[in-house]
């Protein structure tokens, strides 16, 4: 089975455009979580995502406070503005989709989970060590790919806990049949910030045992345009072009 990995699209709809097209077919297609909030195209993400097949889908917090499903009490300014703008311009229809999104973790095989922010609880972050001490204590499968913090990283876990760092162009190989454990996050498709502005995605296969790390250029002034266009604040189009 070959995986596209797909997290944090944040309605970038040019991102997430250019991820699909140069990834080209897999089996199946996974998404951690946040379709929308920040980007100024969370329908046209939203339908997008819904057409495409053979995937899991699992909701990110932006998802259920822009559905209405979760409080706006844990948002930052910058966040709360966007959101509230987003939840002002979903149709009808996309606001029920959103809303019944499953909450993670899902298990996918007998191989592999998926979470938006950490096997636990959703809303967690992994940024750190102490983070992913907790996550492999939960997590319940060999490979758990989880999103949330829109940094790529890589955490194995054997006789001891490693940071394998946050990848460029890298390929993982993952010991299925090991003792390893691996918490990986693939990166954010429509707003990185790691300083690198590419949209970032996996690819995982399972026969292989290999998850590899992709990042891809977009229609960068496109999305910016479409965000100061939408009345959104400008920080989240600059925030785009320099990967922060
Ligand atoms: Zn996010």
């Amino acid at each position: 089975m070959t995986y596209l990995v797909i997290s944090d699209i944040h309605a970038n709809l040019e991102a997430l455009e250019a991820t699909l097209q140069h990834a080209g077919s897999h089996d199946a297609i996974l998404v951690l979580g946040d379709l929308v909030g920040y980007g100024a195209d969370p329908n046209a993400v939203i339908e997008r995502v819904r057409d495409l097949q053979a995937t899991t889908i699992i909701r990110g917090n932006h998802d259920k406070v822009g559905a209405g499903v979760d409080s706006v009490d844990a948002f930052n300014h910058l966040a709360r503005h966007a959101i509230g703008w987003t939840a002002s311009v979903l149709t009808a229809p996309n606001r029920e989709w959103l809303a019944a999104l499953p909450a993670g973790p899902v298990n996918i095989d007998s191989q592999v989970q998926i979470c938006h922010g950490s096997p636990f609880d959703e809303d967690a972050y992994i940024f750190d060590e102490l983070d992913a001490r907790r996550a492999f204590s939960a997590a319940e499968r060999t490979l758990c790919l989880f999103g949330h913090t829109h940094v790529p990283a890589i955490y194995k876990f054997d006789s001891d806990l490693r940071f394998l760092g946050p990848p460029r162009g890298s390929q993982l190989r993952v010991e299925f049949d090991g003792n390893a454990q691996y918490l990986v996050n693939c990166g954010a498709v429509g707003q990185p910030r790691d300083g690198d502005a590419r949209a970032a995605y996996g690819v995982l296969d399972t026969d292989a045992r290999t998850l590899a790390m992709v990042r891809v250029p977009y229609d960068l002034p496109a999305a910016q345009a479409k965000i100061v266009a939408a009345g959104l604040p400008e920080v989240l189009a600059h925030r785009l072009g320099v990967g922060r």
